[in-house]
């Protein structure tokens, strides 16, 4: 019998010191590719190696390729940390070695993705009969609740999608947001409806889809099959559509689903105080979010939510969805996602849930809103900055020119101050205080940063504004 003790400890105290660490190291990697291959990678070995020694030496070699995402400081993409007590879960995860497919495989398993699964949509405000499934993420969510779209559509117009699939089918019209993710068109080429063949619609200076534009498509589209897909925080902005009047419009046509993207968003019907932002969005068919985001459950997360259960069943599953086992029917996990066999996640999840319970996630959600707040006003005074975004969720966008040239005083276009901006993400990357990404909004470089972590306090957030004006008053002053 091997020592699974002595590994197992070896191993929690690798990843304590890691994270107590956490906070003291450059929040960005600091190896080269070169340099983490040779120290990783070796030819195949032709003989094994001792457990112990292959995770010390996995764990000191990759350590300097370790990002920080889940300290305190770090604010690229929508980056969750990982709250304590999802951590452990999925290390029990792990340990337990569960198959989240099916019941027989897993009951304990089957039974909190059920719990899990009921808690979320009572948080969200979302109709209590709904379907849930638990994805690798956002994406796959979205793809689950397009094809589960795509089903009722054409079911609806006499045609058996599973069995047929798409050649000779009614056809079917997607219309989006000029801002919708691209993951939504990844989930629209995967499921065959093609990237390209979307209609977008045209969106406001926050990113928002517009509904009287929305409603002039849908009114000519007439008794057509169509899926609309609507944002509930955009990755740049944390713009929210407008809900009700989206569902309202949708609701007017005969044949047609609304999904959701919420990867982020969504968690603010979470909390009281931001619930009133995504009003309405109960009023549509299927949803997405993650919980490897704002939850703050590790890697990785995706929920997909959706209202017709018989849509979602009969689009992602092989088998039933439910199966009558002694004292009932029980849940079939697999029913609900693309996959079959797979990780147990929603352990994390339920974990989460209960470390925190409904007052947490509210307070998490709006005290990652209130740091963002707390970013943008810290570098509003700064010279040549500009915040670019109404700071509505935990998204802010802030722009750079440098000081002294003509976008600092104006223009906010320029090519110069496109190319700035991107000098100061370099610096602040380079300075590893915290890390923030770059990311593009309506043809203009901005540097985003997403406040999204359970872990990041007022003092984070100080030190890493500090940075950020260090790091771009040193940039204006090299030609
Ligand atoms: C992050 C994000 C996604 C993609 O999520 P994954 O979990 O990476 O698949 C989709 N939509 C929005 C709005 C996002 O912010």
């Amino acid at each position: 019998m091997p020592d699974h003790r002595a590994l197992l400890r070896q191993t929690a105290d690798l990843a304590a010191d890691y994270l107590d660490g956490i906070e003291h190291r450059p929040v960005g990697a600091r190896a080269s590719q070169d340099e983490l291959r040779a120290a990783l990678c070796g030819p195949l070995p032709e003989t094994g190696e001792p457990p112990a020694e292959v995770i010390t030496s996995l764990a000191r070699a990759a350590d300097p390729g370790l990002v920080a995402s889940a300290g305190p400081r770090y604010f690229g993409f929508v980056t969750g940390g990982a709250l304590p007590a999802a951590l452990a879960a999925d290390w029990l995860t792990s340990a337990w070695d569960q198959n989240g497919f099916a019941w027989m495989m897993s009951p304990a398993g089957s039974v909190v993705e059920d719990i899990a699964a009921s808690w979320l949509l009572d948080l969200f405000g979302l109709p209590s009969g709904s379907s849930v499934g638990f994805t690798s993420g956002a994406t796959m969510a979205t793809f689950t609740g397009l094809v589960a779209g795509r089903h009722r559509v054409l079911a609806r117009a006499g045609w058996d999608v599973e069995r047929d699939g798409l050649f000779g089918a009614p056809e079917v019209t997607v219309v989006l947001g000029a801002e919708a993710h691209a993951t939504v068109f990844a989930a629209l080429q995967m499921a065959g409806l093609g990237s390209d063949r979307a209609r977008r619609v045209e969106a406001d200076a926050q990113g928002r889809m517009r509904a009287a534009p929305l409603r002039e498509r849908v009114e000519r589209l007439r008794d057509r099959p169509l899926l609309v897909c609507a944002q509930v925080g955009n990755v740049n902005t944390g713009a929210i559509d407008p809900m009700a009047e989206i569902a309202a419009v949708v609701r007017q046509h005969p044949n047609a689903w609304l999904h959701v993207d919420g990867a982020f968003g969504l968690w603010a019907a979470a909390s009281p105080s931001l619930r009133p932002l995504t009003d309405g969005v109960a009023g549509a068919d299927s949803w997405t979010t993650d919980a490897h985001k704002w939850l703050n459950v590790p890697y990785d997360c995706g929920v997909t939510v959706v209202r017709d259960r018989e849509a979602h069943r009969a689009a992602v599953s092989h088998g039933a969805a439910y199966y009558a086992a002694q004292g009932g029917e029980v849940r079939e996990s697999g029913s609900w996602v693309p996959e079959s066999s797979r990780r147990s996640r929603a352990f994390a999840v339920y974990a989460a849930l209960r470390q925190l319970g409904r007052e947490g996630v509210a307070d998490l959600v709006d005290r990652c809103c209130a740091l963002a707040r707390r970013v943008a006003d810290g570098l509003r005074d700064a010279p040549g900055v500009t915040i670019v975004n109404e700071v509505v969720l935990n998204q802010v966008l802030v722009r750079f020119a440098r000081p002294g040239s003509d976008a600092a005083t104006g223009d906010a276009d320029d090519a110069a101050a496109d190319a700035f901006t991107r000098e100061v993400i370099a610096a602040v990357q380079q300075d590893g205080c915290c890390w923030v990404g770059g990311t593009s909004w309506r043809g203009m470089a901005a540097m985003r940063i997403s406040v999204s972590s359970w872990a990041t306090t007022a003092g984070d957030v100080d030190l890493s504004v500090a940075a950020i004006r260090r790091c771009a008053e040193a940039a204006g002053s090299t030609p």
